[in-house]
């Protein structure tokens, strides 16, 4: 599992104002109107109160947008994930089965850029994503009746995952909530929360282990 655990996340220096912690996020999670359809996919209050935080530098980045503009088509991985696509053994196709692997991968590589330039702690990404997905993503077309998942990254996560980033997710509940607690340390942490991989719909589609 590539989440930061509790005590990693302990051990990261205090961060205060002067000294914010760099946290790279989802644009669309951030409000941004990025997605495909120019919507910003729902909304995530408590990620845009996570980058309020006066102690929180955010770094809002659209992979899909850098290459392919908005609105765009819908990409969806085919072959594998988004550490496959990275090696060549998988392609990233639209929903009118437009091959968009180049783009994708240099948009992967311009979020590795911003992150690495900015020295960033930490990114916030949109699980699902093809691009920004984390935890789960389709396994090919998810515009079809019977939709397919798949354990692993997007292509932008996976690179980010490469390079030794701290990648969560918003579904991570029990790891934002530790994140929280990081960065402030009046938040109670909510022993009720669970990260993606242990909710029951997890378990139940992909088994329990
Ligand atoms: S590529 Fe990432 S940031 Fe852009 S709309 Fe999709 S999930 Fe959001």
């Amino acid at each position: 599992m590539h989440l930061p655990t509790r005590k990693e996340m302990e051990e990261l220096p205090e961060f205060t104002a002067a000294h914010p912690i760099k946290v790279l996020v989802s644009a669309c999670l951030a409000g941004e109107m990025c997605g495909v359809d120019g919507t910003s996919n729902g909304e995530y209050p408590w990620i845009k109160k996570l980058i309020a935080l006066p102690n929180v530098r955010a770094f809002r980045f659209c992979p899909e947008h850098f290459s392919f503009g908005t609105p765009r088509d819908l990409p969806d991985i085919h072959g594998g994930n988004g550490f496959d696509v990275l090696d060549g053994r998988a392609r990233v196709l639209s929903d009118k089965g437009v091959d968009m692997t180049d783009g994708m991968i240099a948009a992967a590589k311009e979020m590795l850029r911003v992150v690495k330039e900015n020295s960033v702690d930490i990114a916030v990404l949109m699980d699902m994503s093809a691009a920004c997905g984390s935890q789960v993503i389709s396994d090919g077309f998810r515009l079809v009746p019977d939709r397919k998942y798949q354990k692993g990254p997007g292509v932008s996560a996976a690179l980010l995952l490469r390079n030794g980033i701290r990648v969560v997710s918003q579904r991570d509940f029990r790891t934002l909530e530790y994140l929280y607690n990081k960065l402030d340390h009046g938040h109670i942490v909510s022993h009720h929360a669970v990260d993606h991989h242990e909710t029951d719909w997890y378990r139940s589609y992909f088994g329990a282990h």
